[in-house]
């Protein structure tokens, strides 16, 4: 990573976030890891002179928390409420840096910017509906195939995944394997260490396949964002929750438009948006939510790459 010192004014940050956790449980020791090491991070970024911003967040629109309601004679929102607020309050008890703190159930700027993904990839043509049947494990929130189980179970939670049929709508994901690969090839967007990168390559010589992206209201029991037009469906956890990583920047809200606003120049005044030079503000190229790095040169540095499960 460069560390070099910025000159003059400063346009050049650093974005660094962490996994946003499942809110069904209370923080665990191991979370406390990952944020002190964040915070450090930022810490060091800012000793250097770097504009920083450190944004964490709560994961909540998922199906566990429905389950850890019931199970707390709970609401949802009472429960993910009552735990997110566990999580933020780690702020004060290990001193973190946080600049912000993104709740994906209740903080609209989450849902507007969730929304507005959804279409922008409707629009390309990178969403279509079809008929599925497969094999769901609802501790994961994820469909697997049968050569993946272990004696067919899930090998995470050693529990037989139900069969399930139903309309999903889908990612055009192997659309873009070409492009992956070139960015991870070409080094236009590093991965580190070395063996993440190889993981990541091996996984696209194989071949990526278009993925499910919503789920049944009913199935979800109506919790989660709703599919733009399709209110039968809500919108996967994980294609919401990745979201977190632009909508906390402003991306979908009508004033904030840090990412798509055509290249406005952030003010001096303004330090706690993602300092980005105007020419790479536009929104363009390959969904860059995949992506730990972001293809357009966003110069995000993210301390992980998918939500964290570590609160199952
Ligand atoms: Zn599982």
């Amino acid at each position: 990573m460069p560390t070099e010192q910025p000159r003059g004014v400063l346009i050049a940050g650093r974005y660094l976030t962490t996994a946003i956790p499942y809110v069904n449980a209370v923080p665990h020791i191991g979370f406390a890891l990952e944020v002190a090491q964040a915070d450090a991070l930022a810490r060091f970024y800012r000793q250097q002179g770097w504009h920083v911003r450190l944004q964490a967040g709560a994961d909540e629109n998922s199906i566990k928390n429905v389950q850890a309601a019931e199970t707390a004679g709970l609401s949802v929102v009472d429960l993910v409420e009552r735990n997110a607020a566990r999580f933020l309050a780690l702020k004060e008890s290990l001193d973190l840096s946080y600049d912000d703190f993104i709740r994906t159930s209740a903080d609209q700027r989450h849902r507007r910017g969730v929304e507005r993904l959804w279409k922008a990839c409707f629009e390309r043509g990178d969403i279509y509906k079809r008929a599925y049947s497969g094999l769901y494990c609802t501790g994961c929130e994820q469909f697997y195939n049968a050569e993946d189980l272990d004696d067919g179970k899930c090998p995470e939670h050693g529990t037989k995944p139900e069969l399930i049929e139903e309309e999903n709508w889908f990612f055009r994901l192997s659309r873009y394997e070409c492009t992956l690969r070139d960015l991870y090839v070409k080094g236009a967007t590093e991965i580190v260490p070395d063996a993440r990168r190889n993981e990541v390559l091996s996984w696209i010589e194989h071949g990526l396949e278009d993925f499910s992206i919503s789920r049944s209201a009913a199935r979800a029991r109506g919790w989660g964002i709703p599919v733009p037009g399709d209110p039968e469906q809500v919108i996967y956890v994980w294609f919401d929750a990745l979201g977190n990583y632009i909508t906390a920047l402003g991306y979908g809200s009508d004033d904030g438009d840090t990412l798509s606003g055509g290249g406005r120049r952030p003010s001096r005044e303004n330090t706690s948006s993602a300092r980005v030079s105007p020419v790479s503000t536009r929104f363009t190229g390959p969904p860059c939510y995949f992506l730990p790095v972001c293809p357009c040169r966003h110069e995000f540095l993210s301390t992980a790459m998918s939500p964290s499960r570590g609160a199952r």
